[in-house]
């Protein structure tokens, strides 16, 4: 890691990024690119998203920023040479970020021109010929892909992306990128419980003969914080949680995630520029966890597109709010070591990079 005195280079310092969601990770920049190309060829009709979102304006009101970017996301995202496109450039930007191992997930999903099935297939296309491009095995970061159940997907549907997952892994080596399972989506939908809709999936997939990596966004807001739904969760074998916001007041909850040793994925711009804690950065529950023994702490960027702070500034954001040297933040970096959904040898060149 290069330094300048005692400063730190925060980009120079490897880190992985486990909690990024492809779409959300997408930046103006590379929507305004797809969005020019479909202009000039006549196949839309949206103003430039960089008129309507300009870079670097991140203040604004996520109620009404959000589905704007979404919808820029959807109506732009549709057709293969886009999804390449924007894929290929979500990974230059981590890679040029210093991300050295990415876990990017996505929600499979029906385009117009591509199925859910087709449009996971070229995401996996486009993270192959990227990694090619930059020597296969050798190159700087290697991606892998998880697939995201919505909380407001029928049990049909869950049970088609676990069939996906499984049918792409059993294809062969560049399928294997396909790594485990999320559930994300509307913390509002299903409340009290009603995400027990998908144990028959979600309970499954990291057990045998699945073997998936399963994480889900956990305690996200209050509506998804009930007893009933953490326990469900929780009895799905998760080894990583996202967000771990509405256990404060939950003791057997932090209790077990502590017991377990679990990996917590904690976004701190997205939390706080959201507004969903309380009492800024210093308030951020990072400062909860970091104190307790048992979890591993992974910071992630959730959406760096609509959020603006890639995951060296996430770390710098750390060190600054709560203290934390040189020494703790590289240790902080490698705590997610173990906890990647990778496999083994992929740990160990982890350990190969991060441990010098
Ligand atoms: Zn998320």
């Amino acid at each position: 890691m290069r330094a300048q005195g005692n400063a730190m280079d925060y980009v120079a310092l490897p880190k992985i990024e486990l909690h990024a969601h492809l779409t959300g990770s997408v930046s103006r920049r590379t929507l305004h690119e797809i969005w020019l190309r479909k202009k000039e060829a006549g196949e839309t009709d949206l103003e430039d998203p960089l008129v309507v979102m300009p870079e670097g304006k991140h203040d604004y009101n996520l109620k009404t920023f959000f589905p704007l970017f979404s919808s820029y996301i959807y109506n732009l995202l549709t057709d293969e040479e886009s999804i390449r496109h924007a894929v290929t450039s979500v990974l230059d930007e981590f890679l040029a970020d210093g991300v050295v191992y990415l876990e990017l997930r996505t929600t499979p999903r029906a385009t117009g021109c591509l199925s859910a099935e087709a449009y996971v297939r070229v995401l996996l296309d486009a993270m192959g010929a990227w990694e090619s491009h930059y020597g296969g095995d050798d190159a700087p970061l290697h991606a892998r892909l998880i697939l995201s159940v919505d909380r407001r997907h029928d049990l049909a549907t869950a049970e088609s992306i676990l069939a996906l997952a499984a049918r792409l892994r059993s294809e062969g080596h560049q399928q294997q990128r396909v790594v485990g399972l999320d559930l994300c989506g509307d913390p509002t939908a299903r409340p009290d419980g009603g995400v027990a809709l998908f144990t028959p999936v979600l309970g499954a997939a990291a057990r045998d003969p699945h073997g998936l990596g399963l994480t889900v966004h956990f305690a996200e807001a209050e509506a998804s914080g009930s007893r009933a739904e953490l326990d469900t969760l929780l009895g799905w074998r998760p080894g990583r949680l996202g967000h771990v916001i509405w256990v404060r007041e939950d003791e057997e909850a932090r209790r077990e995630i502590a017991r377990r040793g679990l990996c917590l994925e904690l976004c701190l711009s997205c939390n706080v520029q959201a507004g969903m804690v309380r009492g800024g950065f210093e308030g951020h529950h990072f400062g909860y966890w970091r104190g307790v023994d048992g979890p591993r702490l992974s910071l992630g960027t959730d959406d760096v597109g609509v959020f603006g702070s890639p995951l060296s500034n996430e770390y710098r954001l750390v060190a600054q709010h709560f203290k934390l040297d040189r020494d703790q933040i590289c240790a902080l970096a490698q705590q997610a070591i173990d906890s990647i959904f990778g496999g083994e040898a992929e740990k160990q060149r982890l350990r190969d990079i991060m441990w010098t």
